[in-house]
């Protein structure tokens, strides 16, 4: 099994659940999010105001059941598929604006702290990613009205667009959207730690970053007034446009590539992704690419921690992450609360995973642990 991703859960105790109660614990629920909402995987439903504590996503497609205050509660179901009802989004601002969205399928971010920008990133997050420039190239009014629409949902808002030093300064509208020329290896083009190099402090939410995709959905949402029929993807590091709601089992075929036993399929970008049980289901706006990573690439069994502290040397944050490593995974658990909350501050880059010579399973433990 790969010492970067979890193994998959079985799909039978998938099929087991019929509803999922996911507890808000002092989160606040994103604008728009009531019972009958349907939700897609990843979702972002609520924020918090403590950065530490970061935002809750739905952890699988379905409709909102209900909301008690304390919990939310999900019926699983189908991702959706296919155009929602027309919407006119013109004139549309703040909360009246985003719930619109939300109703044509996107997720929107978390707002901005007070004093802190609205961020539109050009970078993609993850060296796994390839869509960013090709949006704004490619579809630059799209681009444009996307920025349009994001000045609308928070309009009090300074506002940032963060370009990559190595690609010309962007053809497009952008007088109100003054440009700071970036260029970071990853992580530092996450959202999260982007926000840390730009000097406006760490935020493991990511509070107020939009990336190019989400720009390049609301553009289209803005001039059809509906979901849109095709999603930007990227496939094995390559950008295709794919029919909303196609299953990854279908992905795969159209390019010729077979799933088999013991191979990963992880969503959203190898180094930010998340392995995918479902091959069956299809995938909704929130994600942004699909990898067949076959098992004789997973690499080699975990062995004992070597101490050699470079996990701890790498990580961006300074996190005691040697202290887990050098744990027995099924000690973790059980780490001391001192441990546990300054490791909650992490926000799963998987540089400590990749620099691990033991090949020790670092990429996931805050799950483990929270
Ligand atoms: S994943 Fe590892 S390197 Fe990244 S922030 Fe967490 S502990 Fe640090
Ligand atoms: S990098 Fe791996 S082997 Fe080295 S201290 Fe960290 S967990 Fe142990």
């Amino acid at each position: 099994m790969s010492s970067i991703f979890k193994p998959w859960p079985e799909p039978s105790e998938l099929a087991k659940l019929t509803e999922l109660a996911t507890p808000l614990a002092g989160r606040v629920l994103v604008k728009g999010v009531k019972v009958g909402r349907p939700v897609g995987q990843g979702q972002l439903l609520a924020i918090s105001q403590k950065p530490r504590q970061g935002s809750l996503r739905s952890p699988r497609a379905g409709v909102i059941k209900a909301l008690n205050g304390r919990e939310i509660i999900l019926t699983p179901g189908p991702n959706r598929v296919g155009p929602a009802r027309a919407r006119d989004l013109s004139g549309l601002e703040g909360e009246e604006l985003a719930e619109a969205l939300l109703d044509l399928g996107l997720s929107l971010p978390e707002e901005p702290e007070p004093g802190s920008p609205l961020l539109v990133t050009a970078l993609d997050p993850d060296p796994s990613l390839t869509l960013a420039q090709a949006l704004w190239s490619e579809w630059p009014a799209i681009m444009s009205q996307g920025l349009a629409v994001a000045a609308r949902l928070y309009p009090k808002r300074p506002r940032l667009l963060v370009w990559p030093s190595s690609r010309p300064a962007p053809n497009i509208v952008v007088e109100t959207w003054p440009t700071q020329i970036h260029n970071r290896p990853f992580p530092w083009t996450w959202g999260p730690f982007l926000k840390k190099s730009l000097g406006l402090g760490y935020d493991r939410a990511a509070r107020g970053v939009l990336d190019s995709r989400a720009i390049y959905l609301m553009g289209l949402m803005e001039r059809r007034g509906r979901a849109p029929h095709h999603w930007p993807l990227a496939i094995q590091s390559q950008n295709y446009l794919v029919p909303a709601g196609l299953s990854p089992k279908n992905i795969f075929k159209t390019i010729s590539l077979e799933p088999q036993p013991g191979d990963l399929v992880a969503l959203g970008g190898l180094w930010l992704g998340r392995p995918l049980a479902n091959l069956d289901a299809g995938l909704d706006a929130e994600v942004t690419a699909v990898h067949l990573i076959r098992a004789r690439r997973l690499g080699p069994e975990p062995g004992p921690c070597r101490g050699c502290q470079a996990c701890r040397a790498v990580c961006p944050l300074d996190l005691p992450i040697d202290r887990l490593g050098r744990e027995p995974l099924s000690s973790w658990p059980s780490l001391s609360n001192a441990t546990k909350a300054s490791l909650a501050l992490c926000p799963d880059c998987g540089q400590c995973a990749l620099a691990c010579p033991a090949h020790r399973p670092l990429r996931f433990f805050s799950s483990w642990i929270k």
